[in-house]
Parts: C-alpha cells; structure tokens; sequence
C-alpha cells in the first residue's frame, strides 16, 4: 500500500524505459480521447476472464495492459483470455493484425503469446508493415507530457486504484476531478488533473525490468532504417547580401569584399607608417599597431576563404577579432593610470623564454641534438632577448598579461555583452564544446522508431552566411577606426 502525498519524486525515463512496455495501450489510446473508456472496458472484461486464474499474483502485479502485465500472467490465465476474446470474437480488436506483425518480430518480447492465435493463422511477421503502423503511435508517445502518454499513465493509475493498492492521502485537491476526466473536465482541470496523474505515476508505476526497453529500442536499429531530414533544412543563409534586389553572384561578393578587406589594410597600413612610432619609448605604438595588424591579417585571409564563413569554421577569426578588440581597448582604458603596454610584451616574451628553456633542457638530454634544434633554440632567444635582456625577465604563468580575465576586460570597456552573446559562444566553438559538437556534427534522425538519436550530418560546402562575413567585417572596421583615431591623437603619446 503506497501513501500519496509523502511519494518522493523519481524521475522515469518514459519514452526510453516505459514506452516499450507500453505498446499495446499506446496502440489502443491512438484512436483518440474516447478509446481512454474503451481500453479500459477491455481491461475490465480481461480481469474478469482471468479471475479465478490470478488469486496467486505477486502483490506488485495489477493487469494495467502492459506487456510485462500480460508476459506475467500463468498459462491457465492466458487460455481463459485468449478463449474468451475468440468466444466473443474481439481477438482482432484486442490484437491487432499490425501489433501481431511488430510483436511478432522482437524475439523474447513481453506478452509475445498474445499473437499465437495469429501466428496459427499464418502470419508471418513483416518488418515493413510493424514500421507503418508503429510510427505514428511511437512518434505520438514519445513525449511522456503529451496526450497519449498521459492517457496511459492515467489507465495503470486506474487499475492501481481499481486493485486497491493506492492510497491516497487527504487532501489531493485533483481527487474530485478524477471522474470527470478526460470527458468532462475542462482545460484547466484537464491540465491539472494531468500533471497530478504523471508526477503519480512518476511515483508509483511499478518498475518493470530493462530488459525489454533495452531489446526493443536495440532492435530498432536492425529492424528499421535511419530517415535523413531534408538537407536543406539544416542550410544557413545563403549568400545574400542585403540592400540587393537583383542577387549577386558569390564571385561578385568575393569580389567587393576582398576590395573592401584591402582598403581596411590601406587605412591601416597607411596609419602605422605615418604616425611617429616614439622611438623614445615605442611600446604603445609597437603593441596598439600589433594587435591591430595581426586582426587586420586574419581578416584579409578569411575574406578570401568562403569555407571559413560559419560560425563552425571562422569562429576562431570571430574569438580572436573580439579579444583583440577587448585587450585593445582596455589598453587605452588602463593607460591614464598605469600603461600595461611593457607588461603586455613581456608576458608574451616569458611564454617565449618558457619555451626556449624547455627546448635547451631537451637539447641537453641528448648526445647529438640536431642542427635544426639548435637553430630553433637560437631563434627563440634572439626574440626573447629583443626588447629586455632575458635575465631581466620573469616567466608569468598567470592567464592574462593584465592580471585581469578577458570577461573582467570586456566589463570594464563596456563590452560585456559582447563578451556574452559573441565572445563566449565562439569561445565555446573554439574549445569544441558539446553544444557546438552537436549542432555542427550531427543531424536528427527523423524515425521515430530510433528515438530521434543523432546521426552524423554530411558536411555541406554550401552552407556559408553573409550576416556572419558582414559582422566580422564590421568588428574589423570599428576597431581600424579606433586605431586610426587613437594613434593620430597627441602624437601617439598617452595622456599625461
Ligand atoms: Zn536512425
């Protein structure tokens, strides 16, 4: 005897651990809201026929129409039944040719002997005719919220209550809707009545075996054939640029953005060879003009590469553009107090001597270190040793040569919700999330039957996004335009 009201929650997995069990109600309930009454007439007039089989049960069972309900049942039990649905000819009703031909085919299924009458007539199971008609039902069940769900938690609830083997507490304010459901309730009772009805069954169905979901969902994959969706529904915007009736070919787009890519060099270029470096102390020129340079590069290359235009494959150039832009301007940000322009070099520069010492302690364990090795452990110190001696320099392990991380930058330069909406997910994208693994990778088979499991999606190379190409491009021009403006202000010197 179960006590409602004190039921801790369990979470069940319906559509991937009940539904299996769950085949014939589903397929009764299919038929619509009326067939709720109908099913259980027919459980009604089982239990009976079965009666005076059934008084040694295990507690636990109670004839709700599952499959496992039926497998338990002892051979006289099964005689009496399928005796009397033939007596009154409701064999077909309660057995449909179609459940025949899909029970028929899992080897070892739960309730299997409920087709024999059908397998003596000669049925021979069809693995395209189980598909027909399984699909719609499954694909109709497999959300445990949704309508045919319900209505089948709601006929074990009935026969839970029915066998005396629920009790209710005080106080179970949907109690009094109970009989009125589904006929008679309106929407609001109706949907209270479900959400009690499943957080109950939730509770107290009883837990049949996995052995059965786990045959049935495998099986499937033998059984029945993936369906791809449509490929064009996974397509991203084609190349459409807006403002543009008359549709520009790709190589005329090409064709303006790379024109357009290389006048934002020009101003740039133009910019950094002008402008008084201070040789005095070049810093701020040589990182401002750095950062810049290094976007600036990134975007003339990818304007001439198409492949790179989705998130999937530019996202790197996105990250890399929208850092760029958050250490750029916090740059500027900090320099009135304390210029980080000698710190951002230098905590390169340690990266760098880190990497040369690890080189020359390789370099000293072996007997006869390659020429090219050597070459590479003299490159690296003429670059470590550029700017300050290398003995003066200190190796910073931290993650940022500010001190401050990239989302405390963009906070404080205003860029926060870059950070949020652009940043972030392309970080994602970089690191090879989940997320972004399952959008770009995978594709959703569409057979209900494989329980919408994801299947490797074709690479498209078709598949490229204006909007995606026109941000980049936008982020790059702004921060152009802030360079332009910063270096020419007072002579590239900062504020005093
Ligand atoms: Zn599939």
């Amino acid at each position: 005897m179960l006590a409602m009201g004190s039921a801790p929650f369990v979470f069940v997995n319906w559509a991937r651990d009940s539904l299996p069990d769950y085949l014939w109600v589903a397929a009764q309930l299919h038929g619509g809201k009326q067939r709720v009454l109908t099913t259980a007439v027919q459980l009604d007039l089982a239990s009976v026929s079965i009666a005076e089989h059934v008084t040694q049960m295990p507690s636990e069972w109670v004839l709700d129409g599952t499959l496992s309900s039926f497998e338990q049942l002892p051979e006289p039990a099964r005689s009496a039944l399928l005796g009397r649905l033939d007596a009154t000819g409701t064999y077909e009703d309660f057995i449909p040719e179609e459940l025949a031909h899909t029970l028929a085919l899992y080897e070892g299924a739960p309730g299997a002997w409920l087709v024999a009458p059908w397998i003596e007539r000669g049925l021979v199971a069809d693995a395209s005719t189980a598909e027909d008609w399984l699909r719609p039902i499954v694909a109709a069940a497999l959300d445990g919220r949704a309508s045919l769900a319900t209505w089948s938690k709601a006929l074990t609830i009935r026969q839970l209550m029915q066998a005396g083997r629920v009790h209710f507490g005080e106080n179970i304010g949907f109690l009094e809707l109970l009989p009125r459901y589904p006929f008679d309730t309106n929407d609001d009772e109706t949907a209270r009545v479900e959400s009690s009805l499943r957080a109950m069954f939730n509770a107290i169905a009883p837990k049949a075996s996995t052995d059965w979901p786990r045959a049935f969902w495998r099986s499937n994959w033998r059984l029945f054939e993936c369906e791809w969706p449509d490929a064009h529904d996974a397509a991203e915007t084609e190349v459409t640029p807006a403002a543009t009736t008359d549709a520009p070919t790709l190589h005329d787009y090409l064709r303006d953005l790379q024109s357009r890519a290389q006048q934002l060099w020009d101003t740039y270029f133009e910019a950094a060879t002008t402008t008084s470096p201070d040789l005095y102390d070049p810093d701020r020129f040589e990182v401002l003009t750095g950062l810049v340079g290094r976007a600036v590069r990134y975007v003339l290359s990818f304007t001439q590469t198409p492949p790179m235009w989705t998130m999937e494959h530019g996202a790197p150039i996105l990250r890399a553009l929208l850092e760029t832009e958050i250490v750029f301007r916090y740059l500027l940000h900090t320099e009135g107090d304390e210029p980080l322009y000698a710190k951002f070099k230098t905590y390169g520069a340690g990266k760098i001597k880190l990497l040369k010492l690890h080189v020359e302690e390789h370099i000293d364990s072996l007997d006869t270190p390659p020429e090219d090795l050597l070459q590479y452990r003299d490159y690296l110190e003429a670059v470590v040793n550029r700017d300050i001696y290398e003995e003066f320099q200190s190796v910073n392990l931290g993650g940022s040569f500010s001190g401050v991380d990239t989302r405390r930058m963009s906070q404080a330069v205003g860029m926060e919700s870059d950070y949020r909406f652009v940043f972030a997910p392309a970080s994602s994208n970089v690191h090879g999330e989940w997320g972004v693994i399952d959008e770009n990778v995978f594709t959703t088979c569409a057979n209900p039957l494989h329980r919408y499991h994801r299947i490797v999606a074709e690479p498209s190379p078709t598949l490229i996004g204006a909007s995606f190409v026109e941000s980049i491009m936008d982020r790059a021009t702004d921060l152009v335009q802030r360079y332009v403006a910063e270096i020419a202000r007072g002579g590239n010197t900062p504020p005093a």
